[in-house]
Formats: structure tokens, C-alpha cells, sequence
């Protein structure tokens, strides 16, 4: 008997059958524009092994106008049809099934030939779309169908029409972007003609036997945005034209209200999804921020949908469905949520990968092989370098033992958990823990080790992360000035006014944690009145009229940095605005460009500019010092004069601009080298 009864179990589409409910959403990894599609098949086919019931690979352009940028990948000619056969026969020769999606950016292509109904700029892009005609219209049309033949052609089991997140077929359906007055837009039923043209001439194209999904933005989080009988309406009607599954989008890519970030509730977006259940004949997906099969199967137990999609789950761990299916899903490596390198990397123009898995799209490069021959190796050091680089070689046969002072695993990630909107965060701490269980790791907690200790073994990793950078204030000595550590580690009482020096992530966290009496994170009603999301059925869009209710705050918070640049600037790509927005509605001031004089039992001294005039008093039962990190070098230092086997990496090879990604990178790496 299994725990996941309901996850597990087949979906008959009739003329096919899924082997789960489990869907790998769609995600652009940057594979495919590499060209290598030996290395396209493998990162699909690693996911096929681990028995997903079916996955959507990233969007493929119909044509040059509608790809997200110029040059993104799509089935435009015999060989791309014959690259995606590389895919397709990989990931069957697995057993797995695989769809592919169709995604037209419209407005959003980041390209001065962008096309969408109406000539408005998105808040995210820099081009001004060109308004189609009728016939661009048709071409559009055409060119989405093609591309569904040409999925079949390459042997996709199905599509994903894209038809959410506010591109091309979503920017048709709202006024905020369709202000057409011809037949494909004014009333709904106008509105909605392209997209249900789409799904029934693609439906056309490919023949009854072929999966086509629709994913349909059941809550757009924008201004202006469908209301909830044009949701239903819409999906009666892509229903009729053709589609097999509807799968759910939450929010448009320009919504000021996060969707899949780590602060997002798990499964914050289901109720939306169970509105539509029993409406449609055929089977509905939900999404969003779920990322365990507990909260996966109890998605399904309580009828919020036939099927869960989950996207980066999959990167953190391709054998999600295999360790749940047999009993490992504590084996599960947890996606955390934090989009650091996968799509923080999109947005920067990298390759896709993940914080918790190195491993993802790197199937090819970096293989974790057996170790011939096996090694007694010490790592000192159970943060999240040390922990990598003992699990991979432990996975890899080496006979590892890992030391740290600290009475349990994780190290810095102990301090991150206790963040409101990080508890994802404690999941990957008791990841590691099973893992080093698992894989035979002998564990000496509350162990220090000195140098000599570790004479007898072939290999020594340190591993011993960083400590809190001095930054010299005068005054920094009074009793009222804390550390970071005191605060996050230590439960180190804060009054009600601090101000905070250093507003990198930790200042961040820190104010974070003391404007925050409870994290709405663990509260989805609260989450909800926060950031201002109401049901669909009650307003437009899902935006609440009057707005975010943020809680207020539980202090009096000021954040101080001194370069002279907007505060926050350097935090993730695609995270960095929701802790600026999550400071501003908690009313934390945010002052750069300070030098600071010095610090006494009421507060911070600052000077905001050159002369003295421009001094100025912080008053604050408390200063926090969050000024950076420095290496902890001692053993590593003891060690190089008398070692050539000595590996140093994390924090306490260079502690600039550390943080969890770096450091498990460098850990699997060294791992999977030693
Ligand atoms: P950090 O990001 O390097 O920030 C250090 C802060 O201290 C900066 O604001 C810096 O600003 C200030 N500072 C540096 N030297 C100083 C000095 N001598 N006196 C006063 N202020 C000084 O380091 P962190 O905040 O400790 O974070 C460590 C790592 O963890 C970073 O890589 C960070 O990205 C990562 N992390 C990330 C997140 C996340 O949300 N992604 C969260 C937590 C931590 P000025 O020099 O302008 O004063
Ligand atoms: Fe999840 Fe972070 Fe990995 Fe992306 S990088 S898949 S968000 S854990």
C-alpha cells in the first residue's frame, strides 16, 4: 500500500494512459539553444527513469515573432524535427511520455519584432509590440498549428499550448492588453476567438490521438484581468475545440504579487484550481509551490484537481516519483524554492541548473561515477559545501567521515530556516541529514578537529564556512550592538527600533525576521490579505480591491548600507523585488550611501554626505551588525604547509558573494572528483 494513492494513480485519457498524476511543468532551461541534444535527451530521459507520469519540455517558438527572444528554439525546419527525435525516442526508450510545449511570447518577446493585439508595451520588455492585422493574425494562427504537427512529426506524445502567464493567447482574453475592435476583440466572446481558434486548428492538425494540453491563467493577478465566469467560459470552450487536459497558470510575469517564490505558501494557488473542478469534462492540473508528494497527494485527496504539475522539483530531483513510489520520499532532495540557479540563471542568459542539484542539465557533463580506487577522506565542515562533498563521495564508494563543532548538520542554513519565508530551507537541512545517513557518512557532531587529527586520511576537505566580518564602528563594543548570529542563531532579544548596518542577504533576512511576529508563509489567509489576492470570483483578475493588507510591523526596523545604490540591488534576479516589497510594506526605511561614525547605548551615528551638517542620529535599542563574511582559513591554513591533499572550498575558500548555490556546487563538484 502505498502513501500516495492518489498520486500514483494512472490517468486514462482514452486513447492513452498516464502512469501517474504527476506532470513535469514546463520550464526553459537553455538546453536546447546550446545545440547538443545528446545533452537535451539525456536532462528528459533522467526524468523519464524517474517514472514521471508525463513532462512539458520548455516552450518552443512557433515562429521567429514569438519567441522569447530572437533566436529561441523551435521546430522550423527538418532538422530541428530530427533533434527533438533524438528527445522524444530517448525518453520513451525510458518508458517516460513527453509533450512539448508551444509558446508564442507575443508582447513579452524580448525583440523589436514582437506582435501582439494591441500596440502596448509590457512593463517588462523594452519593445512596443506591432499590432497584427487580420492576416497576421491567421499567421499566427498557422504557425501555432504547424508547430503542433511538427511535435507529432518529431514524436512528442502531446502539446502544451501556452495559453497563460500573460503571453501571446492570454494578452487576446484581457482588456488591459486587447483594446481591439475588430472580431478578435470588445466582447469576451471576441476575446477569447484566437485562443480557442488556436486549440481547435491544432487539435486539427495533429489528430484525435495526440495530447493537447491548454493552459489556461486562472487567476491573473493583474489589473483588468479575466473575471471567474470568463475563466469557466473559456474553458468550456477550449474544451469543445479539442483539448485533452487544462492546465493551470496563476499570474502573469508582470504581476507585482509572487507566485512560485519561496515565501509563496505551498500550494498557495490549488483553491483557485478546485474552482474550475467539475465544470470541465476533461482533466484539470494545478500548480504552484508544491514541491513534496505529502503536499501533492493531499492536492488531490482533497478534489483540487485530477493532476499536479510541478517544474522545479524536477530539476532538485528527478527521481521524485520513484523514491516516493517505493517508500525514500525523505530521499527526496527538496526544491526550495528560491529560483538561484534556475531562473535567476534564465534571466541572466545561463544555463539552467539547480542550488540543491548541480547535477541539472549537467547529466552529461558531470557524471557521478564509482571511485576506483575507494579513499578514506575527512571533511571538516557540515555547512552545505562540507555536506555536498560528502555525500557525493560517499555515493561514490569513498569512505567519508565529516566533522563539525556545531551539534547538528547545516550550518549557515540553520541561521536562513528561522526566516519567515525560508522555512523551505529546514526541509533541505533534514535532506542532508537523511542523506548523509543514507550514504554511510560516519558523522562526528560536536567534534573539533585540529589539524593533526587528520594526518591519517587520503583526502581532507575543509570545509569550515565563514565567520561575521568586523567592521570596525567605533562604539560597535556596547552592549546593545548585535551580531546576525546573536539574532538568527542565538535568540538574542531585539527591542523595538533597530537599525540594522549592512543590507546585503543576511541584512535582509535580519529585517525580515524582526518586522515579522509570524510568517505569513505558514498562514495562507494571511499570505493572501498581504500581498492583496482575492478569488477571481469576487474580483477581477483576483486582485482585491483595496488592495494588499499587510500585518503591521513588529518593529520599528531602519536598514543601512553604504554604497550609494538602491538597497537590495544585488539580491536574486527574480526574487530581489518581493524583499524590497516585503520591506517597504513593513515600512522598513532603507538608507544608502552612509558612512558610519559611530554607535552608542541609542543608536547609530551616520554621515549622509561630506560635511557634518549631513550627520545624522539613528535612534535604536539595538544595532545589528550583517556586514558580510570573512573565510574561517585556520585549519585550512594549519593544514597547507604539511598536506598536498587538501581541498578547500565554500565559504572558507572565498566568503565574497557566498551563498548555498556556490557552496553545493563546489561541494558536488569536488565530490564527484576525488
Ligand atoms: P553580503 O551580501 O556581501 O553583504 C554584506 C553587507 O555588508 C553589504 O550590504 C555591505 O554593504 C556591508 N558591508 C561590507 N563591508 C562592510 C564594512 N566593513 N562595514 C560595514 N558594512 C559593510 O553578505 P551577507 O549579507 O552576509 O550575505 C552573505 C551571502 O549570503 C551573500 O552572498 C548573500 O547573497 C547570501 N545570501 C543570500 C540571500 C538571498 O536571499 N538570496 C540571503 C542571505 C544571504 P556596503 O559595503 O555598501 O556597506
Ligand atoms: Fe528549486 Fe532553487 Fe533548485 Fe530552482 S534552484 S529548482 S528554485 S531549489
Amino acid at each position: 500500500m502505498t502513501d500516495y494513492p492518489h498520486l500514483l494513480a494512472p490517468l486514462d485519457l482514452g486513447f492513452t494512459r498516464l502512469k501517474n498524476r504527476v506532470l513535469m511543468g514546463s520550464m526553459h532551461t537553455g538546453l536546447e539553444e546550446t545545440g547538443n541534444w545528446n545533452r537535451v535527451a539525456e536532462f528528459y530521459a533522467t526524468r523519464a527513469r524517474g517514472g514521471v507520469g508525463l513532462m512539458v519540455t520548455g516552450g518552443m517558438a512557433p515562429n521567429r515573432e514569438g519567441g522569447v527572444f530572437p533566436g529561441a528554439a523551435g521546430l522550423f525546419s527538418a532538422q530541428d524535427i530530427a533533434n527533438h527525435r533524438t528527445v522524444t525516442d530517448r525518453v520513451h526508450a525510458a518508458g517516460g511520455k513527453i509533450a512539448m510545449q508551444i509558446l508564442h511570447a507575443g508582447r513579452y518577446a524580448y525583440s523589436p519584432e514582437c506582435v501582439a493585439p494591441s500596440a502596448i508595451k509590457s512593463p517588462i520588455s523594452p519593445f512596443v509590440p506591432k499590432e497584427l492585422d487580420e492576416a497576421g493574425i491567421e499567421k499566427q494562427i498557422s504557425d501555432i498549428a504547424t508547430a503542433a504537427a511538427r511535435a507529432r512529426e518529431a514524436g512528442y506524445d502531446g502539446v502544451e499550448v501556452m495559453g497563460s502567464e500573460g503571453y501571446f493567447l492570454n494578452q487576446f482574453l484581457v482588456t488591459h492588453t486587447n483594446k481591439r475592435t475588430d472580431r478578435w476583440g470588445g466582447s469576451y466572446e471576441n476575446r477569447m476567438r484566437l485562443p480557442v481558434e488556436v486549440v481547435r486548428r491544432v487539435r486539427a492538425a495533429v489528430g484525435d490521438d495526440f495530447i493537447v494540453i491548454y493552459r489556461l491563467s486562472m487567476i491573473d493577478l493583474v489589473p483588468d484581468g479575466s473575471t471567474w465566469d470568463e475563466v469557466v467560459t473559456l474553458a468550456h470552450a477550449i474544451e469543445k475545440a479539442g483539448a485533452s487536459i487544462i492546465n493551470t497558470g496563476i499570474g502573469w510575469h508582470e504581476a507585482r504579487i509572487p507566485t512560485i517564490a519561496t515565501s509563496v505558501p505551498r500550494a498557495a494557488f490549488t483553491w483557485v484550481t478546485k474552482k474550475l473542478m467539475g465544470q470541465v469534462s476533461i482533466p484539470v492540473i494545478t500548480s504552484n509551490r508544491i514541491n513534496t508528494p505529502q503536499v501533492a497527494e493531499q492536492v488531490l485527496a482533497d478534489g483540487c484537481a485530477d493532476m499536479v504539475s510541478m517544474a522545479r522539483p524536477f530539476l532538485a530531483d528527478p527521481d521524485f516519483v520513484a523514491k516516493a513510489a517505493d517508500g525514500r520520499a525523505a530521499q527526496i532532495a527538496p526544491c526550495i524554492a528560491c529560483n538561484q540557479a534556475c531562473l535567476d540563471h534564465t534571466f541572466s542568459g545561463k544555463i539552467s541548473t539547480c542550488l540543491v542539484n548541480p547535477l541539472a542539465c549537467y547529466e552529461t557533463e558531470l557524471p557521478i561515477t564509482p571511485a576506483t580506487p575507494a579513499k578514506t577522506i575527512a571533511v571538516v565542515g557540515a555547512g552545505p559545501a562540507g555536506l555536498s562533498a560528502a555525500i557525493t563521495a560517499a555515493r561514490r564508494g569513498h569512505k567519508v567521515t565529516l566533522f563539525d563543532r556545531a551539534e547538528c548538520v547545516g550550518g549557515q542554513l540553520n541561521m536562513a530556516k528561522v526566516v519567515p519565508g525560508k522555512e523551505e530551507f529546514a526541509g533541505l537541512v533534514d535532506w542532508f541529514a537523511t542523506m548523509v545517513e543514507s550514504t554511510g557518512v560516519a558523522l562526528r557532531l560536536a567534534t573539533e578537529v585540529q589539524a593533526g587529527d587528520l594526518d591519517g586520511y587520503d583526502e581532507v576537505v575543509v570545509a569550515t564556512g565563514v565567520r561575521p566580518r568586523d567592521p570596525g564602528i567605533p562604539g560597535q563594543d556596547s552592549p546593545n550592538v548585535l551580531s546576525y548570529v546573536d539574532v538568527l542563531q542565538g535568540g538574542a532579544p531585539v527591542g523595538d527600533t533597530v537599525a540594522i548596518v549592512g543590507a546585503g542577504g543576511i541584512g535582509f533576512d535580519v529585517a525580515e525576521f524582526l518586522a515579522e511576529d509570524h510568517s505569513p508563509t505558514e498562514d495562507l489567509q494571511a499570505w493572501l490579505e498581504e500581498w492583496g489576492v482575492a478569488d477571481p470570483a469576487q474580483a477581477r483578475g483576483g486582485l482585491a480591491p483595496d488592495g494588499p493588507h499587510p500585518a503591521p510591523p513588529a518593529r520599528q526596523i531602519t536598514l543601512l548600507q553604504r554604497k550609494a545604490e538602491k538597497l537590495g540591488r544585488r539580491l536574486g534576479k527574480t526574487t530581489g523585488w518581493i524583499h524590497r516589497a516585503t520591506l517597504a510594506m513593513k515600512g522598513v526605511k532603507m538608507i544608502g550611501g552612509v558612512t558610519y561614525e559611530k554607535i552608542d547605548e541609542t543608536g547609530l551615528t551616520v554621515l549622509r554626505g561630506n560635511s557634518p551638517e549631513d550627520r545624522e542620529r539613528i535612534m535604536a535599542q539595538n544595532v545589528i551588525l550583517c556586514a558580510g563574511q570573512v573565510s574561517e582559513r585556520s585549519i585550512a591554513d594549519a593544514l597547507g604547509a604539511k598536506n598536498g591533499k587538501v581541498h578547500v572550498i565554500g565559504g572558507a575558500d572565498v566568503a565574497g558573494e557566498l551563498d548555498a548555490k556556490r557552496a553545493i556546487n563546489q561541494g558536488v563538484r569536488l565530490g564527484a572528483s576525488l
